[in-house]
């Protein structure tokens, strides 16, 4: 059932509506859990849309497997979807630092907490993000060190290969993910590939991970996949690469690799002079699991990050 969770009036008799559809048995179940899948916080990104859609398909497809409730979110920003913005238009504000909202306030903090007053209570909810236009990223879940022990075993049945521990901005304080996991509303994070676009295959991956959480719940009745277990990562696993100059990058190797500590992983171009301004070099043993996308690069532009493994000797 289609329902409307906040209706906002705007300036010339326009109304922003944020919209959920709500699946669940026709007869209620004992104990029956829920789990929200929510997207499109940030109006760029466009991955979630993609698993919005294969989930309720799915899930109508087999309806007599459902046991419980989902609710599916996919645009929290409708303004920015609408207007390929990635801020809440036309105040340019990041919906995702807003959280928990205020019903007293403007108009992104109102959509907040009425996000907040109809997700609070759900046993999980997963933000499901895109990465941005600068970065492309791995699937991965990302998880704030004070939540990790409640979120880990969920984290690890999201079927991504990594699972980072790290405060970054989608988990950190502002955002709906920490603003809910305070409520005792335990939130996941997921993030992959590249903004404006739809990696199908991350998207999937992502999909059997949502069904696999929903099956530990036993709000569905089948596991659909053999999963495998990822790599959890602290800060200090991970090595972050940037660039030391400004002009034009070009990566020399494929995004989630194999790279070696010393090989080129890219070059930043000095286009006016015709010449390398900068040798990008792998500073030790991992995965490519972030790379950049934006050719664009000024002094300190992230370019790659990389999950440290064991060095190799002798090869
Ligand atoms: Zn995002």
């Amino acid at each position: 059932m289609i329902e409307t969770v906040c209706t906002i009036e705007l300036p010339v008799d326009e109304v922003m509506r944020i919209k959920r559809n709500r699946l669940e048995p026709d007869e209620k179940k004992e104990n029956q859990k829920r789990i929200c899948i929510v997207t499109g916080i940030h109006g760029d990104e466009l991955g979630g849309q993609y698993i919005c859609y294969e989930i309720i398909r799915r899930i109508k497809a087999e309806f007599h497997l459902l046991n419980g409730i989902v609710d599916v979110y996919p645009g929290l920003n409708p303004l920015g979807i609408d207007a390929v913005k990635r801020e809440v238009p036309p105040f340019e504000l990041d919906l995702n630092t807003v959280f928990p909202g205020s019903n007293e306030d403007a108009m992104t903090e109102y959509a907040a907490a009425k996000l907040m007053e109809d997700l609070e209570g759900a046993d999980v909810c997963i933000d499901v993000h895109s990465s941005n236009i600068f970065l492309r990223e791995l699937p991965q879940v990302r998880i704030h060190s004070e939540e990790a022990e409640q979120l880990l075993p969920f984290a690890k049945k999201m079927n991504t290969p990594l699972v980072w521990i790290h405060p970054s901005s989608t988990v950190k304080k502002g955002s709906l993910a920490y603003a809910l996991n305070h409520k005792g509303t335990k939130t996941l994070v997921v993030e992959s590939g590249v903004a404006l676009s739809i990696n199908q295959q991350f998207c999937n991956q992502i999909i059997e991970g949502i069904f696999s959480v929903m099956h530990h719940l036993g709000i569905w009745a089948k596991e659909s996949i053999e999963r495998k277990e990822p790599v959890v990562a602290k800060e200090e696993d991970v090595v972050f690469v940037n660039g030391d100059c400004c002009g034009i990058f070009l990566p020399c190797v494929e995004h989630a690799g194999k790279v070696k500590k010393g090989q080129c992983i890219g070059r930043v171009l000095d286009t006016i002079m015709g010449a390398v301004a900068q040798e990008v070099i792998a500073p030790c043993d991992g995965i490519l699991f972030t790379l950049r996308e934006y050719p664009v690069v000024n002094e300190g532009s992230l370019l790659a990050r990389i999950l440290k493994t064991e060095e190799q000797e002798n090869e």
